[in-house]
């Protein structure tokens, strides 16, 4: 089933300046910025600026340009907010999509979190 993207979502409305957001980094197809709503020292969104409604879409349907420069957008904000491993600490990325990745908003994301110890990635299954 191909996906239908909602372009009244709410990093829709970011990248059309309808809403205001705290850029981290803005590159030709990508938009990094905090999220509103912080969970570690670090929290920061990445989105690319096209119309995708999950990682697998992106994945799938992206051009190379698109992909290839979100991927250094991803690099790029690991360096500045200094969560790197290079420099001793460490990072989580987490991409939530559809009902069972609980995703809240459908527009292509990335969450890149750090600055504190993360503890384990999901509690054991029942
Ligand atoms: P997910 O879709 O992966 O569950 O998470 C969406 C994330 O977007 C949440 O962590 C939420 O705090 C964040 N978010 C929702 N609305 C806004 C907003 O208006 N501005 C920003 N910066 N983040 C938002």
């Amino acid at each position: 089933m191909a996906y239908t993207y909602d372009d009244q979502n709410i990093f829709a409305k970011i990248l059309r300046g309808e809403v205001p957001n705290a850029t981290v980094l803005e590159t030709e197809h990508s938009l990094a910025f905090h999220d509103i709503s912080e969970q570690a020292p670090a929290h920061v969104l990445v989105i690319p600026k096209g119309a995708y409604v999950t990682y697998d879409h992106f994945a799938t349907q992206a051009s190379d340009a698109e992909i290839i420069d979100f991927t250094h957008a991803v690099g790029q904000v690991c360096q500045m907010t200094s969560i790197s491993p290079d420099r001793g600490g460490g990072y989580r990325m987490i991409s939530n999509a559809g009902p069972d990745g609980v995703q809240e908003v459908p527009h292509m994301h990335v969450h890149i979190l750090g600055g504190r110890m993360l503890g384990r990635m999901l509690g054991r299954m029942q």
